[in-house]
């Protein structure tokens, strides 16, 4: 019949039960979320919904969860509409909820994280404002807290520029511009940037391996990605240490690895590294001007250009982040250069 094929494409369970609650059609949804098995529902709130429809004769909906056990174990959250029909049949749909409900969460999650990281600075500069005014016959007192507040609004711009940044990345466009990007550019960029930085620390960036390797994407979100790492690098690292990249050119990959002799990630901290606002050590982040937002950049700017991003780490010896995307061209080894050891950044 044509309605049952029309039902079987629904990704909604359609399911009608007669007057003794046997159940006289159901489409492949409702055999598939496991709500009915032979001619009975499987689930007790869909008989309750089932009675409670007759007992009252109009529609009613219920929100429930479905624990179908199994590994990983599976829990669906369902939404279920009932409708009496004629001599005691009900009409039942039941939609599965679970990834909205899911990603609706992560949604209030974020919006709250975002929250707590703005009205940090944001409280910071009041009070140093009101410092400041207090303070208004002692110009260094007041110089004082001009800096302070200066360093919050930099660090409030920052993170409005990452949240920008990520929520344009996160739309899983590739690079807008997806031209062939040759990766000294790339890591001659990265470097300038962190220069100033690394030199207040005397810390020495070091770069070494292959030149001349291309990778197809956008020089902006590399120079970005390259730049983050270096950033972490320095920052996690303690004075007069080194911080080196390294570039291979390994089959159809060009690897990228940033690796510095800093305080190190513990190994269940690694992998939550990654996600947005993670901070292992929240007080040292934001000493450092850290937004706890550096990585999951990183991981969006290499998965659009589908690549890997991958980390070693040992507490107190250092960390290597490594970045591996897609190679287009040829690359020239350099013989005599310093070569950081990237072999073992392969996590
Ligand atoms: P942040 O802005 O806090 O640096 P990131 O997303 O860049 O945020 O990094 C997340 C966390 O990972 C940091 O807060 C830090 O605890 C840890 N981390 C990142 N890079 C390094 C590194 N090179 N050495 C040690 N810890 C690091």
């Amino acid at each position: 019949m044509a309605a049952d094929r029309m039902l079987a494409l629904l990704p909604t369970a359609a399911i009608l039960v007669d007057s003794a609650d046997n159940v006289r059609m159901a489409n492949v949804a409702a055999v598939s979320m496991s709500i009915v098995k032979g001619a009975r529902l499987e689930v007790g709130e869909l008989e309750q919904l089932v009675r409670a429809v007759r007992r009252t004769g109009t529609a009613q909906t219920m929100e429930f969860v479905i624990d179908q056990g199994g590994f990983p174990r599976r829990v669906l959250t369902v939404g279920a509409r009932a409708q009496p029909l004629d001599d005691g049949e009900v009409a039942l749909v039941v939609d599965d909820l679970t990834e909205s409900k899911r990603v609706d969460a992560v949604r209030r999650d974020f919006v709250a994280n975002v929250g707590h990281e703005i009205k940090t600075p944001v409280g910071a500069l009041t009070v140093l404002a009101e410092a400041a005014l207090d303070a208004h016959d002692d110009p260094d007192a007041v110089h004082h807290f001009l800096t302070r507040m200066q360093r919050e609004a930099s660090r409030l711009s920052r993170l409005v520029q990452e949240l920008l940044d990520l929520s344009r990345l996160q739309g899983g466009e590739t690079p807008a511009s997806a031209d062939d990007v040759a990766v000294d550019a790339v890591i001659d960029e990265a470097i300038d940037r962190g220069r100033l930085v690394a030199e207040a620390k005397r810390i020495e960036i070091v770069r070494g391996g292959d030149t001349g390797c291309v990778v197809v994407g956008s020089e902006n979100q590399l120079v970005t990605a390259v730049s983050n790492l270096l950033d972490n690098a320095v920052a996690y690292s303690p004075e007069r240490t080194e911080v080196a990249v390294g570039v291979h050119h390994r089959g159809d990959m060009v690897e990228i690895a940033v690796k510095d002799q800093g305080i190190g990630i513990h190994q269940t901290d690694q992998e939550r590294i990654f996600e947005r606002f993670y901070r292992v050590d929240p007080a040292r982040s934001r000493d450092t001007g850290g937004t706890g937002l550096g990585l999951a950049i990183v991981k969006h700017i290499v998965s659009n250009h589908r690549g890997q991003i991958t980390v070693w780490s040992q507490p107190g010896a250092g960390s290597t982040f490594t970045l591996r995307l897609p190679a287009t061209g040829p690359s020239r080894s350099v013989a005599g250069d310093e070569q950081p050891q990237s072999e073992a950044s392969s996590a």
